[in-house]
């Protein structure tokens, strides 16, 4: 059978089993066609056969991004990145800046760490205003958890004063700052108020440079608190009409509307507790830098419970979001509670982030075959000495994001960015988990790989057709610019995609 298009002279690491690596890959109609050694494709060519040279290179299955939020990421790409902003006179020169350059449009930052701001009790609505009074401007922390407004902005997006987590000033007038419902609720508000067109576009915008990164499927985390439903709604309706698959998870406990749609899981950023860098994670002892705060639960360990059953006694896998070992505790029980009583344990569900599991949560959950979607970049953002998780976590900073054991004893692990927190780039990602600051968290880079291309499709039901090179798979390929077993470990981060390929079609090439 003759092949559309050959990739030779390649380590075409297939990803199946350890150490499988062919020289070429032949594909045809979409699918991969063959592998093989030397020069045997010749049998697979013709005068129309696309012949590409990998050079000794290493040829890979497309990555698959296991925790993605699509149209936050898409909006970022168009919207002011104050994520280096270092103090308060660097935010008011951008914003300044922005709205000369767009005068008019409403200012939208985000990214900014609150945590690393000199004064950041004085950015608050008068700053804003003092700034840019005749458009709304928009401030989000980094983990969205807080929001700015200026004083347009409070008046436009009509939020009740009354709101849980408005902060006040002495004559009981709202600073601006936005915290807990108030910052979910106003976040809902805006994320409305953008068209599907507008939608359609920043998504249109974002994918060359996802599939710059050799991205081919994404696990999309949409709607629900702190989002908004018709964001879900759109990649529901229009996900298809993109070159990378996104696989929808709706960020609802409404099992009866995602039944509707026939999607078979739920879940994603369904929070169980919070984030380390707010203190808001559920933790089981005290934050370091702040005694006698241990975090908080967002759901009753009994609303918990019925929850989880009913996913079980529907048959619909669930993702939910837990960060402190509080957190998966609360969640592992409703896990335990349900199994007793449903008894199945294929439905792969799934705990997103994990990122202070302990030894005996990684067992339980390897006896619930529950998997753990995690963010190895995390770590580059936040771990080690002097990072954010030993300020807030003390001595136990050396405990996060456990790969290697977590791994060794049997619990699957799929990769992702959870971008826009970090970025959408795997091979940032997989040099993390290599080059992890506590040594034996560490993992190879086999396993690193694994995490973002074969865990990827097994944690969507989908490892039948994709995540691996095998014949009869999707043809979602990917050519790195190196041999990365190759590469000093250090290094892997710097390693670039030559080219990718979804469905059989060489969609992006770097030249
Ligand atoms: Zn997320």
């Amino acid at each position: 059978m003759i092949a559309d298009v050959i990739i030779k002279n390649g380590k075409c690491v297939t990803m199946e089993k350890e150490g499988e690596c062919f020289d070429w890959v032949a594909v045809r109609n979409q699918h991969i066609l063959q592998l093989g050694y030397g020069e045997t494709f010749q049998a697979y060519l013709s005068a129309d056969t696309v012949v590409v040279d990998a050079g000794g290179k290493t040829v890979l299955p497309g990555f698959i991004d296991s925790h993605f939020h699509v149209i936050q990421t898409a909006l970022n790409a168009v919207s002011l990145n104050l994520s280096d902003a270092e103090t308060l006179a660097d935010i008011r020169a951008r914003i300044k800046a922005t709205a000369l350059a767009h005068p008019g449009e409403m200012i939208r930052g985000y990214g900014l760490s609150l945590d690393g701001l000199q004064d950041s009790g004085q950015l608050t609505r008068s700053m804003l205003d003092q700034c840019c009074d005749d458009v709304p401007v928009w401030i989000n922390s980094k983990e969205y958890q807080v929001s700015i407004l200026n004083t347009y902005a409070l008046l436009y997006f009509k939020i009740p004063f009354t709101t849980v987590g408005i902060e006040l000033d002495e004559r009981s007038m709202p600073t601006g700052v936005f915290r807990r419902n108030a910052n979910a609720l106003l976040r809902t508000n805006i994320l409305d108020s953008f068209s599907d067109d507008s939608r359609m576009d920043t998504v249109s915008q974002l994918m060359p440079t996802l599939l710059e990164k050799g991205i081919t499927t994404i696990h999309a985390m949409e709607g629900g608190v702190c989002y908004s439903d018709k964001d879900a709604e759109f990649i529901y309706h229009h996900g298809k009409d993109f070159p990378i698959d996104m696989v929808l998870f709706y960020q609802t406990m409404d099992i009866e509307k995602v039944k509707k749609k026939g999607l078979k899981r739920i879940g994603g950023s369904l929070y169980i507790d919070g984030t380390i860098e707010n203190r808001t994670a559920a933790l089981s002892f005290e934050y370091e830098d702040c005694p006698g705060t241990m975090g908080t639960l967002c759901i009753s360990q009994q609303q918990l419970n019925d929850f989880v059953l009913e996913c079980y006694q529907n048959e619909i896998q669930l993702a939910l979001y837990t960060i402190g070992d509080r957190a998966i505790e609360a969640a592992l029980i409703a896990h335990e509670q349900a199994m007793y009583q449903v008894g199945t344990t294929a439905l792969r569900h799934r705990l997103e982030h994990v990122e202070l599991a302990t030894e005996a949560q990684v067992e339980r959950a390897r006896k619930l075959h529950i998997i753990f979607s995690m963010q190895p970049s995390y770590e580059l953002d936040c771990g080690g000495p002097g990072g954010l998780y030993e300020r807030r976590l003390g001595s136990r900073y050396q405990l996060t994001n456990a790969f290697r054991e977590i791994m060794e004893k049997g619990v699957r692990i799929c990769g992702g960015s959870d971008s826009d927190v970090t970025e959408a780039n795997p091979l940032l990602g997989i040099g993390a988990a290599v080059n992890h600051p506590v040594e034996t968290h560490r993992i190879t880079v086999y396993d690193a790989l694994r995490m973002f291309t074969y865990e990827g499709a097994y944690a969507i039901f989908e490892e039948e057709r994709k995540g691996s090179l095998k014949p009869g798979k999707l043809a979602d390929i990917i050519l790195l610019d190196q041999d990365i077993f190759a590469v000093e470990k250090e290094k892997i981060q710097d390693v670039k995609v030559m080219m990718t390929m979804k469905s059989g079609d060489i969609i992006y090439e770097r030249f």
